[in-house]
């Protein structure tokens, strides 16, 4: 039960971000929504949930924006004690021809916001010595696959952070870990199944299906239900000494 426990969920107005969100409420905590988009029917899903919501439309990759959504953060609720790194997005082409502009704003959500959200989160966990940073990485934090140097480089980068912070947090209440899924069906993998159907000049199904089993054995998507329900545990007390993990959810993908 995480009633009284307030959250901050970077880009939670689609996809994984949003089903954890409603986790997040259903299980009592007030919860931070941020991102883009309906913004209006992501508040409308998360408060059917029960919990209390707060919206804040920061910008992500500028860090005065992430300043920003933290001390509304603290203000609307009285504190942050669960931080979920989630915003994220993906760009594909080959190293020689990736645009430096996509590089930029892929390190820049991917990885150096979770930085700002984490260093400004801290301070006041360190006070109430109780807190979980979680960070929605990728299977790409732990293996590659090729046309995504981006993505990769700043999914490994943020598992990097996780065990940093884990560790310099090791000795108090405060708990930071990553959950690492594979393919879940949300509108950034959308774009990549349209993407290979036009390629390929194949269909949208035939396209799912072929994304799904180069990869991720299972053949099925990993929900954001899911995914949500592993966060959960990763903010019970039961998790209290789980520190520093990358917690693969992904059908096999890395099992390979
Ligand atoms: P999504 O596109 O459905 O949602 C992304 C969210 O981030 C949206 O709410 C969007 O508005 C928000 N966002 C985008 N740019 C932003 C910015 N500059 N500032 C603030 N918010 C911004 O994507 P998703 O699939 O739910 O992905 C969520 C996270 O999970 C990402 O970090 C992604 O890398 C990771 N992930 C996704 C998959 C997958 O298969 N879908 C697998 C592994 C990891």
């Amino acid at each position: 039960n995480l009633s009284g426990k307030s959250a901050v969920i970077t880009g939670s107005t689609s996809g994984i971000g949003l089903g954890i969100a409603r986790a997040l409420s259903d299980a009592g905590a007030n919860v931070v929504l941020n991102g883009f988009g309906d913004v209006l029917a992501a508040r409308q899903l998360v408060e059917r949930a029960g919990g209390k919501v707060a919206y804040h439309g920061a910008d992500l990759t500028q860090p005065e924006q992430i300043s920003d959504l933290m001390r509304y953060a603290e203000k609307e609720f009285g504190s942050i004690d669960i931080l979920v790194n989630n915003a994220g997005i993906q760009h594909l082409a080959p190293i020689e021809d990736f645009s430096v502009e996509r590089w930029n704003s892929i390190l820049a959500l991917n990885l150096s916001a979770g930085f700002h959200t984490t260093r400004l989160a801290v301070p006041a966990m360190k006070k109430k010595n109780w807190g979980r940073i979680i960070n929605i990485v990728s299977v790409h934090g732990l293996v590659a696959s090729t046309n995504k140097s981006a993505y990769v480089a700043a999914k490994h980068g943020m598992i990097g952070l996780t065990k940093g912070v884990a560790l310099e947090l090791a000795q108090t209440g405060i708990t930071c870990n990553a959950i690492c899924p594979g393919w879940v069906l949300t509108p950034l993998v959308e774009q990549q199944i349209a993407n290979k159907a036009q390629q390929q000049g194949i269909s949208l199904a035939e396209a799912q299906s072929q994304l799904l089993l180069e990869k991720q054995p299972s053949g099925i998507f990993v929900t954001p239900e899911q995914i949500g329900a592993l966060l959960l545990f990763l903010c019970s007390d039961a998790a209290q000494e789980v520190r520093g993990a990358a917690w693969n959810i992904d059908g096999g993908w890395i099992a390979q």
